[in-house]
């Protein structure tokens, strides 16, 4: 039996993840689920997977859910905890073989690396872990000989589009320092362009987090949603393939795809391309990380090429998408610029979800928060967490002014 710990159980990954462990019982147990202060979700997942732990990062609802399963017998063994170290002490339990980060935002990156220096196979959804540190996190998966596993659709699919001399062992440093030794000539990184890809500049100023949420293709949290919708999400993801493929900005090349079915593709020096395709469901990236390198059934219908019947390709225009641009910038600058650029991203992104700014206010906060802020070198957690820090309190002044 393989145990799995969800970090972010009842949020949208961790909710398929389950979907998933639910029809493999009988090789995958949950070993341990996490949530922020959903009570009423978690305790229904503890209910239906009986895992030997639990952690509520807010302290009221593990006292909650603590008292909820004390009243039963099938539940009153699951040991609860709160406060986010638990989620670090989850990460790195010795009885976890596989680690889900499904955490959303800076908050997953603490418990993401836990994993890493302890060696586990990781299947990293929480993208902002190596946005930020990337440096670290790479080197802390290496030094530890964890494995690791891209969650995030695309980078799933340029894992399985990528030579397997390359990805025996998981995403390895070592081995992927050679992707043009490989034949590798670019990564063409699809997007689906989100909700508004054919809004002009003065439409958007008006838009709502409703309609910013109302993804054409896939289904996700919120705040991932919006990043769709401003395609900071693909932003993020650019440096997250930055890291994990050992790839420079210029080796990356975003594609606007809309019907979100190529998942992305590797393009190698004899002139193939190599893609995965599939319906756009996250259950697929995440069977595919938890039976590699073997194959499971997701529960994913199977891809009717013929309803398909058409796929499309255009460039992204980066004058719409400002917050695309901000992130190849951050990216070139290297250092702290990332998680400078993932802060102010994450508060203009929340304020927005609030109503109190305009969509179109995301880009321009975030974009002036890398200005007023000096880059550093990301050489140490500390500086980068300082840079966050910093960048959060630039980004609230900046949505209040
Ligand atoms: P979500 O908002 O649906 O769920 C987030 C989870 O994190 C919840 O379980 C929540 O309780 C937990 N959480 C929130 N704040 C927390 C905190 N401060 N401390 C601890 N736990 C906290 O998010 P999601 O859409 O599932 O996305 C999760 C991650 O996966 C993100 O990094 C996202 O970019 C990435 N991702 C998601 C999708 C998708 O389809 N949803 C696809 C690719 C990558
Ligand atoms: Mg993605």
């Amino acid at each position: 039996m393989i145990n799995v710990a969800i970090l972010g159980s009842t949020g949208s990954i961790g909710t398929s993840t389950l979907d998933v462990i639910a029809r493999q019982s009988e090789r995958f147990h949950a070993f341990a689920l996490t949530a922020n202060k959903n009570v009423e979700r978690l305790y229904e997942q503890c209910l239906q997977f009986l895992p030997e732990m639990a952690v509520m990062v807010d302290e009221a609802s593990a006292y909650e859910l603590e008292q909820r399963l004390k009243k039963s017998s099938k539940t009153s063994h699951i040991k609860v905890f709160s406060g986010s170290e638990a989620l670090n002490d989850i990460a790195a339990h010795k009885q976890v073989d596989y680690v889900m980060a499904a955490i959303v935002g800076a908050a997953g990156l603490s418990s993401s690396l836990a994993a890493a220096r302890c060696g586990k196979r990781i299947l990293l959804a929480n993208k902002e872990s190596l946005v930020m540190s990337g440096d670290l996190f790479m080197q802390a998966v290496q030094d530890n000989g964890a494995i690791l596993l891209p969650i995030d659709s695309e980078h799933n699919a340029i894992f399985q589009s990528l030579p397997e001399t390359l990805t025996r062992t998981g995403v390895n440093l070592e081995k992927l320092g050679c992707l043009q030794m490989a034949g590798v000539e670019k990564i063409l990184l699809t997007a689906s362009g989100g909700p508004f890809l054919n809004k002009s500049l003065d439409e958007l100023q008006h838009v709502t987090p409703d309609q910013a949420c109302a993804h054409p293709n896939w289904e996700m949290g919120r705040k991932i949603s919006v990043d769709s919708a401003t395609m900071m999400n693909k932003g993020l993801e650019v440096i997250e393939a930055s890291w994990l493929f050992n790839a420079s900005a210029d080796d990356i090349q975003v594609v606007i795809h809309p019907q979100s079915v190529i998942h992305s593709m590797v393009s190698y020096s004899d002139g193939s391309v190599l893609a995965q395709l599939g319906n756009p469901d996250m259950r697929t990236p995440i069977a595919h990380a938890m039976a590699w390198p073997d194959r499971m059934d997701s529960g994913v219908e199977q891809l009717d090429i013929f309803k398909v019947a058409q796929l499309n390709f255009e460039q992204p225009d980066f004058e719409r998408f400002v917050c695309l641009r901000l992130a190849y910038d951050a990216l070139r600058s290297g250092g702290t610029a990332p998680a400078i650029l993932n802060a102010a991203n994450e508060i203009a992104v929340d304020s927005f979800l609030k109503g109190k700014i305009a969509f179109t206010r995301i880009a321009e906060i975030v974009e002036q928060t890398l200005e007023q802020l000096d880059c550093e070198r990301a050489d140490s957690l500390d500086i980068i967490l300082t840079a966050d820090t910093q960048s959060r309190q630039v980004a609230k002044g900046l949505c209040f002014s």
